[in-house]
Formats: C-alpha cells, structure tokens, sequence
C-alpha cells in the first residue's frame, strides 16, 4: 500500500469531522436542511484551519442525494464521485497556480449550462486572493447574476487582498486559528488510532509551534514518524525536527536567571543551543514564557507549571517587562549580527543584572561579565555600523529610533483623536465593540494575539473606537506594526459588519485624556451659559456635564476635579 500523508488521510468527510470550527459547520448544516444554500460563500482565514475541507464538503454535501441532517451520506453515487474527483459538476480552481483568467472566463461561459449530473454546478477557487484583477472582473460578472443552478466558494487566507465588490456579494465565514489544545487532542486521536507511543510534552510542541494550522501540526507529526520509523514520538524527536525550544528547558533558563545564577544560566542556554535549537526560536518562546508569567501574575489561567507561577509571584512586574524588552531587542538585532549566540548571552547577562551590584559579587562572575561587555560593546557596534548602511531587506518600523520630538508627536496625534471619539463616543457604542472584541483578537495569529492580550477597548463611536494598552512596550510595539493593524481593522469590520477607525493609546495616559475631556467639555457648556450668571444655572451644567460623562464612560469613572 502506498503511503499517504496523514493530513490527506485524516481529511473530514463530514462536516462534524471538521476540527475546532463548529459555528461554521453548523450554520453551513443548518442552511443546507433547510435548503437556504447561498449562491456565493467566502471562506477566509489562516492556513490549515479547515478552509478547502469545508469547501469540499458543502460541494459534497449540496448535491448528495441523500442528505442526512445536513451531511453528506458518502454513499451515494454523487458524494462517491465528488470524493475520487469525478464529479463533473464539480470545479476545483487554485488560482495560486494560475491567475485564471481564462478560467473564469471559461466559467462565464459555461456557467448558464445546467449541471450534467447533480443538482448543483459548484465551483471552489482557493487562494482567490491570487486573482488578476481581470479574472476579479470576470468572476464579478458571474456573482452579480449568478444562475440558480450555480454556487461559488471561494478560499483566501488574504482576505484584505479581496476586492470589497467579491466580498460584498457572498456570504463570509471567518475560520479561526485552532487552539493548542484542539490541535493537541487531534493529534492524540491519530496517535492512538496508528497505536504508535508518545510523550504528551512532545505532542503539546507539536500544536504549539503549528501556530494554530491542523495541517502543518499533521505534517510535523508525519515527519517525526517517518524518521524514527514510526516507533515513538518524544520531545527529543520534536525538538530535533521543528528546531523549536523545548517550553521546560526555557523555563529552567529563567528560573535560574531570577535565581540570579549567572553561570548557571549561561550554561544552560548554552547546552540549549547545542541542541540545534536556533537562538531565535529560544528568544520566541523565552518573550512566551515571560509573558505567560506576567500574565500570571495578575492572576490571569495561563501558566502552565506551579514553579513558575511561584517565581512569577515573587518577581516584580518591572522585572519581568525589563526582561521582555531585554529579549525583543535581542530578537530584533538578530537579523542584523552575525553573533547570534552573543545576543542571546546578553539577554541572560542583562536579565541576571536587572537589579545592580547585591547579585554579583562573586569574582568568577564579575570576570564573566567584562569579557561579555567587551561581546556586547562590539556587537553594538556591528549593529550600528549595519544599521548606517541602508540595508535592502530591512523593513521601515527598523529604522524607528527613540526620537522625543516623535513620542510627543504620537502622544499628540492620538490626544486629537481621542477627543474627536470622545465628542461623540456612547456606551452603547463601547458595548458593541467589547461585545466582538474577543472574538476580533481570536481571530489573530497567536504571537499578535499574545500583544493584545493586555489591551482593552475604552470608549467607541459610531465610527471609531479607542483601544487601551496597558503596559507602554505592547502599544509601541502595535503602533508600529502595520500588518496587526490591518488585521484588527479588518477583523473588526467583520464582527460589526461596518468599519471603525481603532486609535491606539497607553492605558496610564487614558484617564488624564479623559479627564482633560471632562473638564475641557465642562468649560464649553459653562461658557455657552455664562450669560445668565446665577447659581442654579451653573448647578444644571454641572450635573449635565456629569450626566454627559456618565453616558460615556458609566457612572464608576466619573470624579470631577477642578
Ligand atoms: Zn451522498
């Protein structure tokens, strides 16, 4: 028998095989026993995430014969023949390989023919995105009139890329990366069912670094059993295939650092890297680690063993950001210095240094940490040196330099903005969107996730909404990134189904905004009265002012200071 990869084995052939997207399949179940099929659908969404399974089973599913609570029997003669390809009624149409033009055009032609077979004509592009703006304008033809007999489903994993006019006239499906838990117990089952032996740490990195797609994590798991001729599956084997830093190892690297055990924590990063684990990937998940135990500390479920959260408990928050920040800033100087290991060194040196002199006093150290300053101070060098340069590869937020004229510039741009949301902000508004807001940061990758996690919406207009940071180092890093940006843009407008402009601001700077506002509002009324100067009259501003403010904020915020 030959082989075949377990992604394609482990295909769904039902809807309700289909993992971690339940709402989809069963509103696609619902439309299809009550015979409400639309003509167009769009899914979207990021890779693996059951995109083309889905595709395939509604193709499926619409022209079976013998429907059973809206999944297809894979018995009949239709669903046999839609399996093994043969369905004529049924188009797959990857316009990653093509950019379709001609395709489409043919569709257009033949589009007005009655199905030969089935009850449906169904066409599945994937990676719609990929299409010429011709071929858009082609299929927009078709969509706007479409015939009875005809249903489209599109796949992207770009929607922002999608013509608004494509995505205004289907119906859209937005697929939501897959937990690590849900990838993790799939993963177990097809372990199981192969009677093959694992290490459940292993299966765990496994989802983990599948960064939510089911068909990378199968991959992965394809390539582990084929290497070790399908005997076990441990987290060396994991570790040796994905180059990823084992969660424990990572943690037993902090937990000395916080120990302030220099040598030790060197050693161990060290014996990480001989591993063939790339300091990147131990840079990734030590900022993951970090975060999960900053988390932690407010009490939030997400630290996964008890010492950590212990170490967590006793380490102040400033500690704990200082070290983040250490981390990211050797993350980000990494693509420019060719002394990786050095970088990492000076993350761990820095870290075990946070407080100064009562933690090194031993000589051995001391002499340790002048040669890694010497390491430091040339690395920084190099890094400047490379940085004069213009490199071609680097993008624009590298060039971002610590400017004060453009921190006073930014406080600025969002203060303005702030107040324009301000002026017609309502609690309503600010309820629709933290209604859909957890929804919106679901729908993120899981490393843009984690830097939303600590943010909050705060006041919202009909047209835009105003996000809280709390720590400033998560808000720098947002503003700058353009892509997580567009993402929550776009997510946004999706839960809202209508667009909302998203200002950005430090949570420590949101209650003086406020309050400026309060205050700045309560002049303008008082002055739009002052004509009739008594006392009464000013008490009513007051109280309008105070009502004012209550129906932006709710009454907990409100406490007026003159
Ligand atoms: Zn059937």
């Amino acid at each position: 028998m030959s082989y075949q990869a377990l992604y394609r084995t482990w295909r769904p052939r039902q809807f309700k095989d289909v993992i971690g997207q339940e709402v989809i399949t069963q509103t696609l179940k619902n439309a299809l026993t009550a015979d409400k099929v639309s003509h167009a659908y769009l899914f979207s969404g990021p890779r693996g995430t059951g995109k083309t399974s889905c595709a395939k089973i509604l193709a499926k599913a619409v022209n079976c014969t013998n429907l059973i609570d809206g999944e297809p029997c894979n018995h009949c003669e239709n669903c046999i023949a839609s399996d093994n390809g043969s369905l004529n009624d049924l188009l797959e149409i990857d316009a990653a390989s093509n950019n379709g033009v001609d395709e489409i055009r043919d569709i257009r032609d033949k589009v007005k023919y009655a199905p030969s077979q089935g009850q449906y004509k169904v066409y599945i592009i994937d990676e719609v995105h990929m299409l010429s703006m011709g071929a858009f304008n082609a299929l927009l033809k078709t969509l706007e009139e479409p015939p009875e007999h005809v249903i489209f489903i599109l796949a992207t994993t770009e929607l922002q890329k999608v013509p608004a006019t494509i995505i205004s006239r289907t119906q859209k499906f937005i697929f939501k990366n897959l937990q690590v838990k849900t990838i993790t117990n799939h993963l177990i089952e097809v372990l199981e069912d192969m009677e093959i032996d694992y290490d459940s740490e292993a299966v765990a990195m496994i989802a983990k670094v599948s960064d939510g797609g089911m068909r990378d994590a199968l991959s992965i798991l394809d390539q582990i059993i084929s290497f070790n001729s399908g005997s076990q599956v441990t987290v060396k084997e994991v570790e040796e295939t994905t180059g990823y830093a084992n969660t424990r190892a990572v943690q037993s690297i902090l937990i000395s650092i916080l120990n302030r055990n220099l040598t030790e924590s060197l050693q161990e990063s060290t014996d990480l890297q001989d591993k063939g684990i790339t300091v990147k990937n131990i840079l990734t998940e030590v900022i993951d680690v970090l975060t999960t135990m900053l988390l932690a500390q407010k009490d939030i479920k997400q630290a996964n063993t008890t010492e950590l959260i212990q170490k967590a408990q006793e380490t102040s928050q400033n500690q704990l950001l200082a070290m983040i920040e250490y981390a990211n800033e050797a993350l980000n100087n990494l693509k420019y210095s060719t002394q990786q290991k050095t970088l990492l060194d000076v993350f761990v040196v820095k870290s075990v240094n946070y407080v100064p002199a009562t933690g090194v006093e031993d000589a051995h150290i001391q002499e340790e940490l002048t040669t890694l300053n010497q390491k430091l101070n040339q690395a920084i060098q190099q890094i400047e040196q490379l940085k004069s340069k213009p490199v071609q590869q680097v993008s624009t937020q590298s060039t971002k330099l610590p400017k004060p004229s453009v921190e006073k510039k930014r406080r600025h741009n969002y203060q303005q903005q702030v107040y324009d949301v301000l002026r017609t902000a309502t609690k309503g508004d600010l309820k629709q969107v933290i209604d859909v807001w957890k929804d919106v940061l679901k729908a993120l990758a899981p490393s843009k996730r984690a830097m939303m996690e600590v943010s909050k919406p705060v006041a919202a207009s009909p047209t835009q909404v105003v996000i809280a940071f709390e720590y400033d180092i998560w808000f720098e890093k947002v503003l700058d990134d353009q892509g997580l940006l567009d993402d929550l843009n776009r997510y946004l407008e999706l839960e809202l189904k209508e667009s909302r402009q998203i200002i950005l601001v430090p949570t420590a700077e949101w209650p003086v905004l406020r309050q400026d506002f309060i205050k700045k509002h309560k002049s303008e009324i008082k002055s739009s009265n002052s004509q009739q100067d008594d006392k009464i009259q000013e008490e009513k501003s007051e109280s309008d002012v105070v009502s004012k403010a209550k129906e932006l904020f709710g009454s907990e915020f409100i406490s007026i200071k003159d």
